[in-house]
């Protein structure tokens, strides 16, 4: 079975899932062959139905099957927030908040050492959204990581050209989290983040 080419290609294919490496990728391939065939072929169906149908947003850039999404083409969203996120998962999380405002998303983060620039993150796309007229606050959600960091304060630069309000989501203690198990930064980010109560 070794010298399959069939099977060596499919293994080789496994790996381009994260965090898949060769042994994992060979346990995967054996566990379909051999219990679950109908599963496999539903996956492979699944992944180019999905692969063939689902590009970008032209307003927002998140995953879309349309042109303009659910979340952008929705009269009851408050056309007037706009908040900017990294990642298209990152919509999911903030939707499970009151939040109903509508969404910008970057697909990365400003990464120089990658090759990441302002370019690859649609700038110029959101710099058409801000002049547009119709958003009065642009809510920074990127990640609280060093690039994510770097990532807000260059688009928080750009949001001022426009003289638009501009905020960053507050950053602090988990609801139920007690101070002794929360890290230094995290609590020198609720402290400088704090407000009246
Ligand atoms: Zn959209």
């Amino acid at each position: 079975m070794a010298e399959s080419t069939v099977l060596n290609n499919l293994v080789n294919a496994l790996r381009c899932m994260p965090g898949i490496g060769k042994k994992s990728a060979q346990r995967i391939a054996y566990h379909l062959l051999q219990r679950d065939r109908q599963g496999a072929r539903e996956l492979a169906r699944a992944l180019t139905e999905a692969m063939d149908n689902i590009g970008h947003c032209h307003r927002c850039r998140t995953f879309s099957e349309t042109d303009i999404c659910r979340l952008c083409s929705s009269a009851k969203r408050d056309r007037s927030l706009l908040c900017v996120v990294e990642n298209p998962p990152d919509v999911y999380a903030i939707e499970e908040s009151d939040y109903r405002g509508l969404y910008f998303v970057l697909l990365g983060r400003l990464s120089p050492l990658d090759g990441i620039g302002p370019d690859a993150l649609g700038l110029d796309k959101l710099q058409q959204l801000l002049a547009g007229g119709e958003v009065q606050e642009v809510i920074l959600a990127t990640n609280t990581t060093v690039e994510g960091e770097a990532t807000a304060h260059f688009i928080s630069e750009i949001v001022r050209t426009h003289g638009l309000r501009v905020t960053r989501i507050a950053h602090g203690i988990p609801m139920g989290g007690e101070l002794e198990y929360v890290d230094s930064s995290t609590i020198t980010h609720a402290i400088a983040g704090r407000r009246e109560i």
